[in-house]
């Protein structure tokens, strides 16, 4: 029987000591790693506080990861970036001109800083580097609205790629040749910080979006071939009062597997431990039998304890927690 692998992000506290408790809490839940979000903050004012954390992580036992969380607006994360107020001239342009705030990912500038994180995440020791959700600039806006015709990037660094890949200016208008740039960009994005990550001798997993957008990686099949890959996931949340969990999770969980299968990786799926309603904590249970059923054998849940210490807390966060635990336990016993 392929052995479980079971993870949790944790965030929100930089005091090693304390940390200490919620690690052996984590362990305690069955876990074998632990997500830890290191963000720009975190690199610029907590670096002995983080490689205290994943030194603390391996002592007891887990594998310690380290997310991106947030970087320059560019992977997920609720947290700020100072890059953007920093270092003006990584930004993002949308189609418009206005300048965004969020770092352009086609950027050298934003890479060279990648490469610094990414050294101290290899001096700390961390064991995996969790690129999550990397992305464009997503619009939000309703379909058919004029926002919604808007798209980045339109950076100097993007308008000189683009020329040079298609041997004329880009358009100002979403074209399927702007849609082919985006996604080539993300690739060749993806792959420098999988090769990066490997050549300083750490794992890379990869997180994808799970909806299409010109913004976000499209073609999965082209990312689970990168070579330095070594894990693939995606993180299918639902949303409160979903019906149909099962088949929503079950749908990426497959896509997921076949691919891992195919290309020889680790898949991995999250599982929603936020932003659930009370009396909704069985549906972590479903999500997970779900993926299970499809072939994952690699779960991770966002966040530890209900993410009870941030605005997407779960609404009774010691329930979420339990079934996690509980859930967890089943995995590992059979
Ligand atoms: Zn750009």
């Amino acid at each position: 029987m392929t052995p479980v692998k079971l993870g949790v992000s944790y965030y929100g506290n930089r005091i090693p000591w304390r940390v200490k408790d919620d690690l052996q809490a984590i362990r305690d839940a069955g876990c074998t790693y632990v997500v830890h979000t290191f963000s720009e903050e975190d690199f610029e004012f907590y670096q002995p506080a983080m490689e205290q954390i994943v030194e603390e992580t391996h002592r007891l036992g887990l594998e310690a990861w380290l997310d991106p969380w947030g970087i320059g607006q560019v992977f997920g994360g609720e947290t700020y970036s100072s890059l953007v107020m920093k270092q003006l001239h990584l930004r993002q342009m949308s189609s418009r001109g206005d300048l965004l705030p969020t770092i352009c990912p086609n950027h050298p500038g934003f890479r060279d800083y990648l490469l610094t994180w990414i050294e101290a995440a290899a001096r700390f020791k961390a064991d995996v580097l969790f690129w999550d959700e990397p992305h464009f600039q997503i619009y939000p806006e309703p379909e058919g609205s004029e926002e919604a015709k808007l798209w980045a990037c339109c950076c100097g660094e993007c308008r000189a790629r683009f020329e040079k890949r298609f041997g004329h200016s880009m358009p100002e208008r979403m074209t399927s040749e702007v849609r082919a740039f985006k996604e080539e960009s993300l690739l060749d994005f993806i792959r420098f910080l999988c090769d990066s990550t490997r050549a300083k001798g750490m794992q890379a997993a990869l997180c994808l979006l799970p909806f299409v957008n010109s913004s976000t990686v499209n073609d999965w099949t082209q990312a689970a071939a990168i070579p330095s890959v070594d894990i693939i996931g995606t993180d299918p949340y639902w949303k409160p009062h979903q019906p149909a969990v099962e088949k929503h999770v079950g749908r990426f969980s497959r896509r997921i597997a076949d691919l891992a299968k195919q290309h020889g990786k680790e898949g991995q799926i999250w599982i929603l431990n936020f932003n659930i309603p009370k009396g909704e904590e069985d549906k972590i249970r479903v999500a997970i039998e779900a993926a299970y059923g499809e072939g994952i054998r690699n779960f991770s849940a966002w966040s530890y304890f209900g993410a009870a210490y941030i605005c997407l807390r779960a609404e009774d966060p010691a329930a979420v927690w339990k079934t996690l635990i509980s859930c967890y336990q089943r995995l590992r016993t059979g």
